[in-house]
């Protein structure tokens, strides 16, 4: 067995509590690592790799980066959802005996970053706990360590809605007990990607007593003690900045399920994953970091009580109204900084004077926030600014302490004010005045020896000393000064009296910037037991954000003040918040909705690509920002509150996830079917399109019964089937709409206006007709639709669909197109295009499939 060294040896026995973790070893100005943390690092980092005792048999792979630099590093690997263990020596290396003593001080993983650099602005960055109890139940324990947010939510509808709980929320990380069965575990892994992590010791400890005040049930205990007792190991400080845990009561909230989530890109695109391109990305001219984090945050929990949404909106259309006031407000709101954030870093103890400034000039604007909302004088702006204490104290506590402009560092003073502390002063005067005296003595030996050029200077190694150029040397009388350096073109010279000053200076200099940085601290200590006020003023000036944000993209984009009803939805020229964004100006064509009691459900038909996801969406985008409290895309809405959305829609994601796209479909529809109720919102885009046409059309009539007949709930339902528009005549509450297309000198036009009724039936060949397919082609399509057309209405009166298929099939591709002059039949490359065609299976196709496949054959021709 290999015998390893004693620093060895104590690396290895701190790596072995550390084993899912990168050990960043401090070696002097490095951090080391070694074994397989040095080959994973190496690669991961891109640096080099090298070895330990390369004499040796068996050298250890070791690879390093210098500690200056460490944060980046631990940026790529957290970033890459690692998790790294700084290990520090914590005592002096020139008096300890024996290996220096060394200690892991800080476990940083991927929820629980901490430094700005590693975090992004305006984004959350949380870690949550998941804890299953015996009824099958779970709760989810929210916390951002960097603003000290807790919440918590429980779930009591099974494993399937934790995921769509977590799904699109900034989590980086989820502590667990390892006794959550293991195919759970790989679900969390798998559909959410994030880092897990286990915590099994779940002790409630009485630090948390305050924070957990309101929470009157075990099992939120059992999940915010896990979350903390994590949170608390790795990160070894102080939390003081951790806030009182907030239930999420989930009745509360429209819900949306992670298909919506995704289908409606609220806050990211499905394609991209990014931000562009989505309905945040749309609404977000918020000022501040706090103002966005937010914004997202009710863009994912919009409201359910009228009342609620009612205020937000009084307060939006003050704000609308007010335009003058809400630009002075937003340039106000421009010079105030992530105060959350800075109220964690307080905490945490990773803040220098620099960000205490931050923190003094952001509360200065406090006043002129209050007077600009007082100018508005409406009666919820007032409440905000009422909300809005001015912490007089702490400010006056700043404004005494720090100099306007420190440095970085709080190690070499420059920091503390003149004045405010008495033996700061006093070292100050001390180093002053000597620095006078030496002043002076400069002027005096300049005068006695004649020597115009004679200088004082300083440097580190000699301190203090008179210089004489080489060339007035012989002015000098002999042994006036003591010879100390002798340079080329100078001389350099003490005395005992200039010693005894520079003794005098560098000892007040050395003291007072030791009293600077304790005195620093005490700050940092005093500013501590504000952090709940600071905390509550951010909240309130990121409501104020994310409201005067509402009124200003209201103004930009034209929406409108909604109202709220319990009948009936009217929207009257309604658009696409976000399709309108990237099309030209006035290019979006606006359309109606209207959905009541009477008429519920709305069967959208119309050939692909004119508009009907678009129509559906923009319906569910309305309601969302309607019930958020922003004004609406639209020249006028009357509302309904939806308790929850439910979507299938869009084809992108199919291709990704794996799953073939019938499932998902049937996923997604069971879904909105088990869970939707009368009050909810149902959008299913071409449902059944993933199978088969009898299949699919006899599962998308099967589901618009049910809904019907079962659920009530307001439902949009498009479809390319357009047989189902005959069943407005059996189901009462359905009514029939398309979206309109003209054919322009025999081509289609897309208008995207939505009209009453269904559409014409052969959309698919005018798509056709665009792409540019042979004349001869369209001509032959059309007579083949008519024959199927013919076939379909015998085989629904025999009620045989089945068998027909295949019938329909065969005759399709026995025939031969008649030759003309424009066609090239005969040829060898022909022979093979036949053939192709004739493997087509076009009942499994929809007319985007077939256009698409028509286009490639054509290009082969
Ligand atoms: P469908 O669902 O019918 O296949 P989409 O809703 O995907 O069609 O719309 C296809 C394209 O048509 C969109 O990408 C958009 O550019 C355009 N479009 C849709 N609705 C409108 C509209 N109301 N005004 C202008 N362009 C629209």
């Amino acid at each position: 067995m290999a015998k390893y060294t004693p620093m060895m040896e104590q690396y290895l026995q701190i790596k072995a509590d550390y084993k899912d973790a990168f050990l960043f070893f401090r070696l002097g100005d490095f951090y080391e690592m070694f074994f397989n943390d040095a080959i994973e690092a190496a690669r991961e980092l891109e640096i080099t790799l090298t070895k330990r005792d390369s004499s040796q048999e068996n050298p250890i792979p070791m690879c390093g980066v210098p500690y200056h630099a460490a944060a980046n590093y631990i940026k790529i690997l957290v970033e890459k959802g690692y998790k790294v263990a700084i290990c520090e020596q914590v005592e002096d290396p020139k008096t300890a005996k024996g290996v220096v003593k060394r200690e892991v001080v800080q476990l940083i993983t991927p929820g629980t970053v901490m430094e700005s650099t590693m975090l992004t602005e305006g984004e959350n960055n949380y870690i949550a706990s998941l804890s299953h109890f015996e009824d099958g139940s779970y709760v989810i324990a929210y916390n951002d360590l960097s603003t000290g947010e807790n919440r918590l939510a429980l779930i009591e509808e099974g494993f399937e809605a934790v995921i769509h709980e977590f799904y699109n929320q900034p989590i980086r990380e989820i502590v667990i007990s390892s006794t959550l069965p293991e195919d759970l575990q790989c679900q969390l892994r798998s559909r959410l990607q994030v880092t897990l992590s286990y915590q099994d010791e779940v002790k409630f400890s009485a630090e948390y007593r305050d924070l957990s005040e309101n929470l009157n049930d075990e099992r939120f205990m059992t999940a915010f003690s896990r979350l903390l007792n994590y949170v608390q190991d790795t990160q070894k400080r102080s939390l003081d900045h951790l806030q009182q845990a907030q239930i999420i009561n989930r009745k509360n909230y429209l819900s949306l399920d992670m298909y919506s989530k995704r289908n409606l890109e609220l806050t990211e695109t499905i394609m991209k994953k990014g931000k562009q391109g989505s309905l945040l990305w749309v609404l977000d001219k918020t000022v501040t970091a706090m103002g966005s984090r937010m914004l997202k945050k009710w863009l994912e929990r919009p409201l359910l009580h009228k009342d609620k949404i009612e205020e937000r909106l009084e307060a939006v259309a003050a704000f609308y109204e007010h335009f003058l006031e809400r630009d002075t407000l937003r340039e106000t709101l421009k010079s105030v900084y992530d105060l959350e954030r800075l109220a964690g870093r307080i905490a945490f103890g990773n803040v220098n004077a620099r960000d205490l400034q931050q923190l003094k000039q952001s509360l200065e604007r406090i006043p002129a926030i209050k007077d600009t909302l007082s100018q508005i004088n409406q009666s919820e702006v007032m409440n905000l600014a009422k909300d809005l204490q001015y912490p007089e104290h702490l400010v006056a506590l700043l404004n005494e302490s720090l100099v306007d402009d420190p440095p970085i560092s709080i190690k070499e003073g420059s920091i503390i004010k003149d004045g405010y502390h008495d033996q700061l002063d006093t070292y100050r005067d001390a180093s002053r005045n000597g620095k006078q005296w030496i002043a002076e003595l400069e002027q005096k030996e300049k005068q006695e020896t004649n020597i115009k050029s004679l200088k004082i200077g300083y440097n580190r190694v000699f301190g203090y000393y008179i210089e004489v150029t080489r060339a007035n040397l012989h002015l000098l009388p002999e042994n006036r000064y003591e010879r100390k350096q002798t340079l080329t073109n100078a001389e350099r010279f003490i005395t005992p009296e200039l010693k005894e000053k520079e003794q005098l200076i560098l000892e007040a200099e050395e003291k007072s910037v030791d009293l600077e940085y304790q005195l620093f601290l005490q700050i940092r200590e005093k500013i501590k037991q504000h952090i709940p006020e600071i905390q509550y003023l951010a909240d309130i000036v990121s409501r104020i954000d994310v409201l005067q944000t509402f009124a200003t993209v209201s103004e930009m984009n034209n929406y409108n003040r909604p109202s709220f009803h319990s009948e009936k939805l009217e929207i009257k020229k309604g658009r696409h918040p976000v399709v309108e964004q990237v099309m030209q100006d006035g290019n979006f064509v606006p359309n109606d909705v209207t959905l009541d009691a009477e008429k519920n459900m709305l069967l959208i038909t119309g050939p692909n690509m004119s508009g009907k996801s678009t129509y559906m969406r923009q319906l569910a985008l309305t309601v969302i920002m309607g019930q958020i409290g922003c004004f609406v895309p639209c020249d006028e809405a009357e509302l309904l509150v939806f308790d929850q959305i439910f979507t299938r829609i869009g084809a992108a994601d199919d291709l990704v996830s794996g799953q073939s796209t019938f499932m998902v479909e049937m996923l997604e529809a069971n879904h909105a079917i088990s869970h939707a109720t009368d009050r909810s919102l149902i959008l299913l885009d071409e449902i059944g399109r993933g199978t088969s046409t009898y299949d699919g059309m006899a599962l998308a009539q099967a589901i618009v019964e049910y809904i019907h007949n079962n659920i009530h709930a307001k439902t949009l339902f498009s479809t390319h089937y357009h047989e189902l528009t005959s069943l407005e005549n059996s189901l009462e509450r359905l009514k029939n709409i398309h979206v309109r297309a003209e054919e322009h000198e025999g081509s289609v036009v897309f208008l995207h206006q939505i009209k009453d009724g269904a559409a014409d039936e052969s959309y698919g060949i005018h798509v056709a007709k665009l792409a540019n397919l042979p004349e001869a082609l369209i001509k032959r399509a059309n007579v083949i639709l008519q024959q199927l057309e013919g076939e379909e209405k015998e085989t629904a009166k025999t009620n045989k669909r089945d068998e027909a298929s295949s019938d329909q099939l065969s005759f399709f591709v026995e025939e031969n197109p008649a030759p003309s002059k424009d066609d090239r039949v005969g040829s060898q490359a022909d022979g093979k295009l036949v053939n192709q065609l004739k493997e087509l299976d076009l009942f499994d196709m929809t007319p985007m499939d077939a256009m698409n496949t028509l286009y490639q054959l054509q290009k082969q021709a």
